[in-house]
């Protein structure tokens, strides 16, 4: 394969990866300590973060890549892991599954 092959692969890449996360930047977590929302010694979510969480401009992206990723830990979207298992089960959502599957579900 020609290095202009990979060159245009990678750029798609990219721009794949930009438009899937490109809306961290707008995150109002970006720049906050992430033991807050990965707490290693297993600490409940702190009511402080939720509320970031709640006034946070992409909330429902975030709430989309958790459960894309198919993450289950964390809190995410203002959610600890049970909550967002209890919002999968209100919302008719499978793990992994993304935004875009689920609308045309
Ligand atoms: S909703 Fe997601 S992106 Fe926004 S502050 Fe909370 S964890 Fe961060």
């Amino acid at each position: 394969m020609s290095s202009r092959s990979n060159v245009a692969i990678l750029a798609g890449a990219l721009r794949e990866f930009a438009r899937n996360t490109g809306w961290m930047s707008e995150a109002n977590c970006k720049d906050m300590d992430i033991e807050l929302f990965f707490p290693t010694d297993g600490a409940n979510m702190d009511p402080f973060v939720r509320e970031v969480c709640f006034e946070c401009p992409v909330i429902e992206d975030c709430a989309w890549y958790a459960n894309e990723s198919g993450s289950v830990d964390g809190f995410f979207a203002g959610m600890t892991p049970k909550e967002r298992q209890a919002w999968r089960k209100k919302n008719n959502v499978m793990i992994g599954m993304s935004r875009e599957d689920w609308e045309n579900s």
